[in-house]
């Protein structure tokens, strides 16, 4: 394996994320939280910063672009329909490209709904998904820009990965996230079983990721939008899974 990846929590509930490819040296920042988080990451494991691989233009995954690439000769990639709301971006990339950090092929993949343009990098070699604000353990981004839809679609594409992914998001937001899957979804064995570890993992400090998808998608009531169980607990037909997904959504933001 010649990915290394080292996690560490930034802001008020961030993760930061460094990807180091053994072979070559090259080291990506997923997203740029905080510069100086960055920058401490970078002092622990004596890495040297080339990459910079942003998902969507929120303030807290940007703001420390502008600063690190003052410091280090990296080059900024990120979402092209997101280009002129992302200052610094170097090379812009969309949905089923690939963007190499290294000997690292990263597959871009389109996870539309949090921001319009939001993508997630996928690492085959590891396996390791890198889902910014669109996936979460047990829940998925807020929706504020598009329409339920292509955010569905998003995330079923994201579904179709391989069960042994680990998912490296953007927030520690797991406890929050199970107590609302809970309340629609109580009987889920595997929700249940996660809910646990989360609330073991918080009582200790620890973070909560990276966290497996195949256990998501058995668990996460927005990968399971086109189950009949969760179309009839929001009184809706599953013929409909993206009508289905809104309302699970709707009802997230008021819980
Ligand atoms: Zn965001
Ligand atoms: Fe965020």
């Amino acid at each position: 394996m010649t990915a290394q990846i080292e996690t560490f929590e930034c802001l008020a509930d961030n993760f930061g994320f460094l990807v180091h490819d053994d072979k070559t040296g090259a080291t990506a920042a997923i997203d740029a939280a905080d510069a100086g988080a960055i920058r401490a990451a970078l002092a622990r494991t004596g890495w040297t910063l080339s990459h910079i691989l942003v998902t969507h233009h929120h303030w807290d995954h940007t703001d420390g672009i502008i600063p690190l690439k003052d410091e280090f000769d990296v080059t900024v990639v990120g979402p092209r329909t997101e280009v002129t709301k992302i200052t610094g971006l170097d090379k812009t990339i969309s949905g089923g490209d690939q963007t190499s950090v290294g000997s690292l092929e990263f597959e871009v993949l389109e996870t539309p709904g949090h921001t319009l343009g939001h993508v997630a990098y996928f690492e085959p070699e590891s396996k390791s998904l890198f889902s910014g604000d669109a996936l979460f353990s047990l829940g998925c981004g807020r929706m504020f820009e598009g329409t339920a839809a292509p955010m569905w679609q998003g995330l079923a594409a994201l579904r179709e990965l391989p069960d042994e992914t680990m998912v490296y998001c953007g927030h520690e937001y797991s406890a929050a996230n199970a107590a609302f899957a809970l309340s629609i979804d109580p009987d889920n064995k595997a929700l249940q079983k996660r809910a646990s570890e989360i609330t073991r993992l918080r009582s200790e400090n620890k973070p909560t990721i990276p966290f497996n998808l195949g256990e998501d998608k058995r668990a996460n009531p927005f990968l399971r939008a086109d189950k009949s169980e969760l179309a009839t607990r929001m009184g809706l037909s599953a013929s409909d899974p993206a009508a289905v997904f809104a309302a699970i959504r709707k009802a997230k933001d008021r819980f």
